[in-house]
């Protein structure tokens, strides 16, 4: 992409309820635009970041044999009846109709997914089913703050798992666990698996997946390495015991919560009386699983986790593009139709090779301010073509999480770009 025809610019202003690192990081560079408090649009680059933390949460989602869907956002009150969560849910947006109908708007898929396999669901030949969404979420939060972190429109992956035994269901819930991680550690983040109380459902068990960060709402007990933590609403240990999975001391860290997954129990599946045939001819209740994962607040968290005091250092495998190409200017037209060839050279080799780039063509703008937009934006390699480099037939080679430049030879940026990417 041209940065010349992108419409959205980069900024100084600091927007004036910006409460976090990711609102301030995330307005400035013109990834999303806040509509109202806790309400954002996604603009073309933090568009393509939100797409890559889609398409590895779907990646490694399918490979675990769940099933995508897109359920309705606008939900019949009478499911909420059903399971008694009309009053209870605070959170829940109740939509008037002209009609005189109510309808609520979708804070969680539970009402609507649970009828749904209900319907294609008779033997225990048809189990385990597992079905998944990534959709907007609405919510009535009190306070929406941090960005993108708790807004009242969001973006989530909410999976949901029907299996014919509890020996069944934590078997999958294991493995979504593990695959959690992987999901996590492919956006560049370092989750750590907390054991929860588990809010309003009544189940055995629930885990939360947590980034340690400044910005974190949740008071969370770990230590340097390994998975293992305790939120301390619900801790057993202190600040100071051995960590039981590694021995050692634990921390007091604040952390995001980025996933959450609940074993459900038969909690929905009574409700919407979810039955199939066993292999007896007898009928039997299914038993559930949910599993979610905030898309929109992971993109949040990564600018958390990930920035410094110029701007934000994206991980290669969610970076809106790899490279930041930048030209520069020459007062010497001959040199300048060089640089121009080059970059322009440079540019299309790399797109055909499968290497996303964002360049900075714009007449008029000066090296310092292209620069400082690079580092803002945080594309994690800058290549600079210049009467400079190209003395050398070079570019400039700048990796955004390290401080040195270096030049590499412009025949071999391909090839080295390559690399990196591994
Ligand atoms: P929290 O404890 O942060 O209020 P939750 O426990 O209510 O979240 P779930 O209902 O399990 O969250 O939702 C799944 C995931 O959706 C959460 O782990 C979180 O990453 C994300 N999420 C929840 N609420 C919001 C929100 N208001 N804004 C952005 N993301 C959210
Ligand atoms: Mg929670």
């Amino acid at each position: 992409m041209r940065q010349s025809r992108l419409f959205t610019h980069t900024s100084k202003n600091v927007p004036t309820d910006a409460d976090s690192v990711n609102a301030k990081l995330l307005t400035q560079a013109g990834f999303v635009h806040q509509e109202m408090a806790g309400v954002y649009s996604w603009l073309p680059l933090g568009l393509r970041v939100l797409h890559k933390v889609e398409n590895i949460i779907r990646d490694e989602l399918d490979k675990l044999g769940a099933q995508e869907i897109l359920m309705s956002a606008l939900q019949p009150k009478e499911n909420w009846d059903t399971t008694g969560r009309w009053d209870s849910v605070d959170v829940l947006f109740k939509i008037p109709s002209q009609t005189g109908k109510v309808y609520g708007l979708g804070p969680t898929h539970e009402e609507i997914v649970t009828p749904l396999v209900k319907t294609f669901l008779n033997s225990y030949k048809d189990l385990p089913i597992a079905v998944y969404q990534i959709q907007s979420k609405f919510r009535d939060e009190l306070r929406a703050k941090s960005g993108v972190l708790r807004g009242r429109e969001f973006g989530m992956k909410d999976l949901y798992s029907f299996h014919a035994s509890t020996e069944d269901l934590d078997t999958y819930y294991s493995k979504v666990l593990e695959t959690y991680l992987t999901i996590f550690s492919r956006c560049g983040l370092n989750a750590k698996v907390v054991e929860a109380s588990g809010g309003s459902f009544s189940k055995k068990f629930s885990h939360e997946f947590q980034v340690l960060t400044p910005a974190g709402e949740d008071k969370i007990l770990t230590s340097e390495t390994g998975t293992f933590a305790q939120n301390t609403e619900i801790a057993t240990l202190k600040e100071g015991d051995k960590n039981p999975e590694n021995g050692e001391k634990l921390e007091l860290k604040t952390g995001i919560e980025v996933g959450n997954i609940f074993d459900l129990g038969t909690k929905f599946s009574d409700a919407f009386d979810v039955a199939f045939t066993d292999e007896k001819g007898e009928r039997k209740t299914a038993v559930m699983g949910c599993y979610g994962i905030g898309t929109t607040r992971l993109v949040g968290t990564i600018v958390e986790a990930s920035h410094d005091d110029k701007g934000m250092i994206w991980p290669v495998s969610v970076a809106p593009f790899h490279v930041h190409l930048v030209g520069l200017k020459s007062k010497d037209a001959a040199v300048q139709s060089r640089i121009d060839s080059t970059a322009k050279e440079m540019y299309d080799g790399l797109w055909s090779e499968g290497v996303e780039v964002l360049w900075d063509d714009r007449e008029g703008v000066s090296p310092g301010e292209k620069f400082a937009d690079a580092d803002l934006i945080g594309l994690p390699l800058r290549l600079v073509v210049s009467e400079k480099t190209l003395k050398e037939d070079s570019v400039e080679w700048k990796a955004r999480n390290e401080s040195a430049a270096k030049l590499v030879k412009t025949q071999d940026v391909i090839e080295q770009i390559k690399g990196m990417m591994k």
